[in-house]
């Protein structure tokens, strides 16, 4: 299950409630060499010892990517942005795989599992910058849940536009932070808009309707405790269903019945509503 900005945000703050003031003990990595000479977790997995010892002042999050701050200026990152699980176990819970698992001094034990591409990242605050992930959504960016994501900036940074919003909305060149491919198909099929619709060409309403959409969604899995395959810090599952998506893949659109295609788009799939989302 991808951690994606709602989702990222929801562990954040209960790590921030759970953890705060916790002492590390101890912590074992397992499973970690293939994670490590593909980059996604120290090279020097000896980088961890920094972690013992140190108190959790807090945790927060931006984008994708959650930062548990600890004392001594040494902080433990995590996005677990593909697919990843991160539970919190009370003294004498039956451990989970994982590849890390951080041990605190009152017995408790927080495990995290990367289960697609992310990264856990061990970083003193003066190489926070280094991490590719840490720049790009705590440094980048306009976030959804912010208040700067405003309808007005919206227009001025998308209105005119001579492209399809997807590069505009999703990856590298994005303005905003924290949409995936799937959060994308989600807030076009609800703003009624193609993916191949350049964004100069969408009317007032449609590119309004993009904006409603984007911080509809963001809101309502924040609300609902995630989407419906995530599962917070404490195991507990969250009920946020997209209204489109690959969970809609063979049915029928629930507005007008038409049944739903799948299209090859900017490196991935998008489904779609032919009828609701017409092309021009
Ligand atoms: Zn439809």
């Amino acid at each position: 299950m991808s951690i994606e900005l709602p989702e990222a945000r929801i562990l954040a703050s209960q790590l921030d409630q759970t953890l705060k003031g916790k002492t590390i003990q101890s912590y074992d990595l397992m499973d970690v060499e293939r994670m490590t000479r593909i980059g996604f977790i120290n090279k020097d997995i000896f980088e961890f010892d920094d972690l013992i010892g140190k108190t959790v002042e807090a945790a927060t999050s931006r984008g994708n990517v959650i930062r548990i701050k600890l004392s001594n200026a040494v902080n433990l990152l995590l996005a677990p942005e593909y697919g990843g699980v991160v539970i919190f176990l009370p003294e004498g819970g039956k451990v989970p795989k994982y590849h890390i698992r951080v041990d605190f001094t009152d017995g408790s034990k927080l495990t995290t599992r990367i289960t697609s591409m992310g990264l856990i990242y061990a970083v003193r605050d003066e190489n926070l910058t280094d991490s590719y992930m840490y720049k790009r959504d705590f440094m980048n960016g306009v976030s959804p849940i912010e208040p700067d994501y405003t309808w007005e900036w919206f227009r001025e940074t998308f209105g005119g536009q001579n492209r399809q919003p997807k590069p505009l909305l999703v990856g590298k060149e994005a303005h905003l932070i924290g949409i995936s491919n799937a959060t994308f198909q989600d807030v076009i099929y609800r703003a009624g808009v193609h993916p191949k619709h350049k964004v100069s060409d969408l009317s007032e309403n449609q590119l309004r309707g993009l904006y409603d959409s984007i911080k509809l969604v963001m809101y309502e899995r924040l609300r609902l405790n995630g989407k419906h395959q995530f599962k917070d810090i404490h195991g507990k599952t969250g009920s946020y269903v997209p209204a489109m998506g690959p969970n809609m893949k063979d049915r029928h659109c629930p507005n007008c019945g038409t049944l739903i295609q799948r299209l090859a788009h900017g490196g991935g799939h998008v489904y779609l509503c032919p009828t609701c989302q017409p092309e021009n």
